[in-house]
């Protein structure tokens, strides 16, 4: 670690300080656009620094293709600027969301929307209900993002890596990244870390625990006459299911459609090979899951040209820049959401944005040692099984809806972070849209602790 005069004064660490501004947002991830962009719309200046040549994170580099966890039954419960993403990605044709009278509809909507991925995954039904969901294209997230930020007036900075935290006295004050420039510091009144691995904090000094779960390099095929699959899938279940389980051993794993249907006509995303064992911190693991992950999808793709109907002009049209890693280090922060908070929907009085069925309190997004500091995204304060059904795309933008509300508050009123009023944190939640779950809903939990505060 290293003090805030150094960064400054010795030239021996050629740091330049590129910005100082009110807010910091580290990752460009899905929970760090929506930060990003939530605290610039609240009047504060803001800084967002990406460590890639494009923002979107898992959900555009990781061709993670699928909105979900956004209804509680009927109820759509995450809102905010994930609307305005599917919104803006429909207009430009590159999104699809079944209507609302297909949803939780008969079979005849499943076989229109379920190659889509477009289905509540939790439900216990066969087939699980078609629900409100999108299925969106990884470029046309980029572009949306682009949109966003740039209407906002965020101060992005591409190509930019954080490599060090700049913390003086327990309280941080910027970040350091290295760039083909060489080191650069950028100095903030708050720092959002988004960076999906709480990168920032677990330099800056707080605590975490760390654990892995599945990885998957996905990828795209295109050449897929997806109407002739289908016709085979609804004719032949049988042979289908079992042509389709010799796919999935061959890929090592997968879920149950190991292929899905995009917005663009011909071409799949497949959420696969599901890799385990690897450690998404450590490039010797992820050099190694890379080259695993392609031959198996080589040997995968040969195999389904020669032997799977409506594959036959398969070609692979990109496997993600970005591996699809779901869980390393977890912040430990003033709250540690459990797996039974998630499950029996637990609501904290300072409930502040929402998931699913679920709701994550604001300590959840604050760590314990560090003043100046909020987190938000899939490495937010949980037990590692508890992060597993809780770490979606949207909740992930809410989350990061709600620390960008958060951050502007407390530069605003000139306080710490931690001293920021929940309440007051869930109306500004409202007025950009979101839903910070503020009033439980009918299948909550009240937790006892917490009922009370105001
Ligand atoms: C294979 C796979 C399938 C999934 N399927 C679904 C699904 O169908 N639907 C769904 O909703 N969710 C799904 N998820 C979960 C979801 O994709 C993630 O939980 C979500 O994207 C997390 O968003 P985030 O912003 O927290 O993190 P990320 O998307 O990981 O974004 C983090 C950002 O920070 C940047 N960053 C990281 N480190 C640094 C650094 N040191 N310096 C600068 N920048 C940095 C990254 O480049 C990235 O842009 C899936 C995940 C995986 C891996």
């Amino acid at each position: 670690m290293i003090s805030l005069d150094l960064i400054t004064r010795t030239d021996d660490l050629r740091a330049p300080v590129i910005s100082r501004s009110d807010v910091l947002v580290v990752g460009g991830g899905p929970a760090g656009v929506a930060a990003a962009v939530t605290a610039a719309r609240s009047g504060v200046s803001v800084t967002l620094l990406e460590r890639y040549s494009a923002l979107g994170g898992l959900a555009s580099g990781g061709m993670v293709l699928v909105l979900d966890d956004m209804v509680n039954g009927p109820e759509i419960t995450v809102t905010g600027i994930v609307s305005e993403y599917i919104d803006r990605l429909k207009r430009l044709g590159l999104a699809v969301d079944p209507p609302e009278e297909d949803r939780y509809a008969s079979t005849e909507t499943w076989n229109r929307w379920g190659r889509y991925g477009l289905f509540d995954f939790h439900s216990h039904v066969t087939p699980k209900p078609i629900c409100y969901a999108a299925a969106f294209d990884p470029d046309g997230w980029k572009r949306v993002s682009n949109d966003l930020v740039r209407e906002a007036g965020v101060n992005v900075r591409l190509h930019s890596w954080f490599s060090r935290p700049i913390v003086d006295n327990g309280v941080i004050k910027g970040v350091i990244c290295e760039t083909k420039s060489g080191p650069q510091a950028f100095l903030a009144d708050v720092v959002i870390d988004t960076t999906g691995d709480i990168d920032v904090a677990s330099r800056a000094g707080a605590s975490y625990v760390q654990d892995n779960y599945l990885t998957t390099l996905v990828f795209r095929l295109g050449g897929i006459d997806t109407d002739a699959a289908e016709k085979f899938e609804q004719e032949n279940p049988a042979e289908a299911r079992a042509l389709n389980r010799k796919i999935k051993r061959m890929l090592g794993g997968a879920w149950e459609l190991w292929w899905l249907k995009t917005p663009v006509p011909g071409v799949v995303w497949c959420n696969a090979p599901h890799l385990t064992g690897f450690n998404g911190l450590d490039p010797e693991d992820m050099t190694n899951a890379e080259f695993l992950a392609r031959d198996r999808i080589m040997e995968t793709v040969d195999f389904v040209r020669e032997n799977l109907p409506g594959f036959s002009g398969a070609y692979v049209l990109d496997v993600a820049q970005q591996m699809g890693v779901r869980q390393t280090r977890l912040l430990e922060g003033e709250y540690v959401m459990t797996k039974e908070d998630v499950t029996t929907r637990r609501h904290f009085a300072d409930s502040v944005a929402r998931g699913r069925d679920y709701y994550y309190p604001y300590r959840s997004l604050l760590p314990r040692e560090v003043d100046g500091l909020l987190v938000a995204g899939r490495h937010y304060s949980a037990t590692p099984e508890a992060q597993k059904s809780s770490r979606e795309i949207p909740p992930c933008m809410a989350m990061g809806q709600a620390v960008g509300v958060a951050a502007a508050l407390a530069v605003d009123a000139g306080i710490r972070v931690r001293d920021v009023n929940p309440t007051d944190i869930q109306a500004g939640m409202h007025r950009h849209g979101a839903d910070p779950g503020d009033i439980p809903s009918a299948n909550a939990t009240i937790d006892a602790e917490t009922a009370v505060l105001s």
